[in-house]
């Protein structure tokens, strides 16, 4: 009898032990720290906010941690401020502080997935130190990896409506417009971004390439590094990046 309840007793272990592994392997217990990387027009964005939305954790692209700063109006958010007026990019420790002032805040706790930082090897160290401190890491890092052909066909591609208030997008091949060169909501002429042509976005993918290999050897060596193909559809990209972390 004895040996009995002892096999019920290491049964019963057994449950709760396999309900800890299969918890702890459920992406909405787990934190998520994220990284996506890629050249401009490799779908950064897109797959990053889609991510976001299924970990239910924040995403913050550069752009909007930006904004955000100068909206929070704080010491940092005022010197950014003057950058963006001088039409100037801020330096590292400026975007550094903001990043440390945006993770901070209580709706980060749970993870975050960042999209245009950091941008170079120096933000990457501070991004790790800044963790470290905290008790947090980098659980993943998506490299999405397109054709600089590819990329010039997607971005050059793209148009944007003329009217401010608007400011709906296209694309002439994935979402063009029902009347060509007219906005469909608003109706008025659709414009290029001015430096959404050729030139420009062939040096801006080269100076991209050329900043962002030391960011790849400094995550493979962390084991953190995931090179995702960034062509196909949205939806392939996705399982993708899904299947590589194992959600
Ligand atoms: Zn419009």
């Amino acid at each position: 009898m004895p040996h009995f309840i002892f096999e019920i007793a290491l049964a019963i272990l057994g449950i709760f032990l396999l309900e800890f592994i299969l918890r702890s392997r459920n992406y909405n217990g787990k934190k998520h720290n994220v990284i996506f990387l890629g050249a401009p027009g490799a779908g950064k964005g897109t797959q990053a906010s889609r991510l976001a939305k299924e970990l239910k954790i924040p995403h913050l692209s550069s752009g909007h941690l930006l904004r955000q700063a100068v909206v929070d109006g704080t010491p940092i958010g005022q010197q950014i401020k003057s950058y963006i007026e001088k039409g100037q990019l801020a330096p590292d420790e400026v975007l550094n502080a903001v990043i440390a002032e945006q993770l901070q805040k209580p709706e980060y706790a749970n993870g975050f997935i960042l999209d245009g930082y950091p941008r170079t090897i120096e933000q990457a160290q501070f991004l790790d130190d800044y963790l470290d401190k905290n008790d947090r890491y980098i659980t993943a890092v998506f490299d999405l990896q397109v054709d600089e052909d590819v990329l010039v066909e997607r971005i050059s591609g793209r148009r944007i409506c003329g009217n401010g208030k608007c400011g709906a997008t296209y694309h002439i091949k994935s979402m063009p417009p029902r009347q060509e060169g007219i906005c469909d909501l608003c109706k008025r002429p659709l414009a290029q971004r001015a430096d959404d042509n050729e030139e420009v976005l062939r040096q801006r993918i080269e100076r991209h390439e050329q900043r962002i290999v030391h960011l790849l050897v400094h995550y493979d060596n962390q084991g953190t590094l995931f090179t995702i193909r960034g062509e196909g559809s949205v939806d392939e990209i996705y399982e993708d990046i899904l299947l590589s972390i194992g959600i």
